[in-house]
């Protein structure tokens, strides 16, 4: 399936139609961005790293039963995807206190958080993706709320999945944030997972192997990736 018109340029990806008008290619740049796109910068290498990772992720979940997007990996960069209504709510996971939830409490970074928090922020770059919560959703019309519940409850499946496929390479699954689209009236895993919207931790040393190294200017950050996807098997060859 080859792509045709560019729909849509965001800060790490962009959206292509197909002729197929159910399916789209999303094409990962080398581009990164930190501070809702106030800050950004190329990696080489990070188009393939994230592009491969995410494919080889959303398999995994998918063999656990979590519907997701993915239909092929169409070349190192690209991958062709349904086409879903994006809900604009992102849904956040937390295992261990980092980010945002650190500056919002003044708890320590790396506490355990058990169980795990669920968090919903707005996907608005202009407004800084505020962070809302379920009756927001419903009163602005951004998602159903039986939608809304579906969502949730994919989001902390595919935590237990992933808290596991990341322990099993060492490393500690810290939050992650995913978004959801409608297909057919079915909710779907859409957008992507990789470092670049989730920690990751390595297990030992606590080493920060995700884009908190890029926002930290930390430096290392698609060598850290790349151990990463090392780490869980994926294919970068
Ligand atoms: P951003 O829009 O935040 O800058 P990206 O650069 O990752 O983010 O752009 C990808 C865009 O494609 C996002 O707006 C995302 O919501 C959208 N998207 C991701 N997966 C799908 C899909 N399967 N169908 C339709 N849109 C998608
Ligand atoms: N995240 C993301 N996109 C966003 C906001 C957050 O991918 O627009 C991810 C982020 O990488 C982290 C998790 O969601 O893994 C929780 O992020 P947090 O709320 O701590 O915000 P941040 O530290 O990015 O300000």
């Amino acid at each position: 399936m080859q792509k045709q018109a560019e729909l849509y340029r965001g800060k790490a990806k962009t959206v292509y139609s197909t002729e197929d008008d159910a399916l789209l290619v999303l094409e990962f740049r080398d581009d990164t961005s930190a501070g809702d796109g106030a800050r950004i910068a190329q990696f080489e290498r990070k188009g393939k790293v994230n592009n491969r990772f995410n494919y080889f992720i959303m398999r995994k979940l998918e063999e656990a039963g979590i519907p997701t997007q993915m239909e092929a990996l169409l070349s190192d960069t690209e991958s062709l995807v349904k086409k879903l209504d994006m809900v604009p709510v992102e849904c956040v996971v937390r295992n261990r206190a980092a980010g945002s939830l650190v500056k919002r409490l003044g708890v320590e970074e790396g506490l355990v958080l058990d169980p795990p928090l669920f968090d919903l922020f707005l996907k608005n770059d202009a407004m800084h993706d505020p962070m809302i919560n379920e009756s927001y959703c419903e009163t602005f019309g951004w998602v159903s709320r039986e939608h809304l519940a579906q969502m949730k409850t994919l989001t902390y499946r595919a935590n237990a999945v992933l808290t596991t496929l990341f322990d099993n390479a060492g490393l500690i699954l810290v939050d992650f944030k995913l978004e959801f689209g409608l297909f057919n009236g079915e909710v779907l895993l859409g957008d992507e997972f990789s470092p670049d919207g989730a920690r990751l931790w390595d297990k030992a040393t606590l080493n920060k192997l995700d884009k908190d190294r890029f926002r930290q200017e930390m430096g290392g950050l698609i060598e850290a990736y790349e151990e990463v996807a090392h780490r869980l098997g994926v294919d970068l060859s």
